[in-house]
């Protein structure tokens, strides 16, 4: 199943992938986002926790791009993340409650 995260107008592929191919072609990465083509890459091989925690990161790095940051500071990027990821997990009874529009 494909997913698809939607960001400032750009809808974002989740694709989860072992190796996947990035500018400076480093090969041990977990995650890349690359914004050109709207993907989201997620190395398959790590843990449930891991992959949320990685895609969070990632999502942090398209949200910084879709707010106008052409550049991006990693350890920045990194804090916000792991604060997010914890906001999102422990709250996300209440998200479902405030946001659903049915
Ligand atoms: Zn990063």
């Amino acid at each position: 199943m494909s997913k698809k995260i939607k960001i400032s107008g750009l809808e974002y592929e989740v694709i989860e992938q072992e190796y996947f191919k990035t500018p400076d072609d480093e090969r041990n990465l977990w995650g890349y986002c690359d914004y050109e083509q709207q993907k989201i890459y997620i190395r398959s091989s790590l843990s449930t926790e891991k992959k949320k925690q990685v895609l969070i990161h990632e999502l942090t790095h398209a949200i910084f791009h879709g707010a106008g940051y052409t550049e991006q500071d990693e350890d920045t990027v990194h804090r916000i993340s792991l604060v997010m990821h914890q906001v999102i997990k422990e709250n996300i009874s209440t998200f479902n409650e405030m946001f659903s529009y049915d």
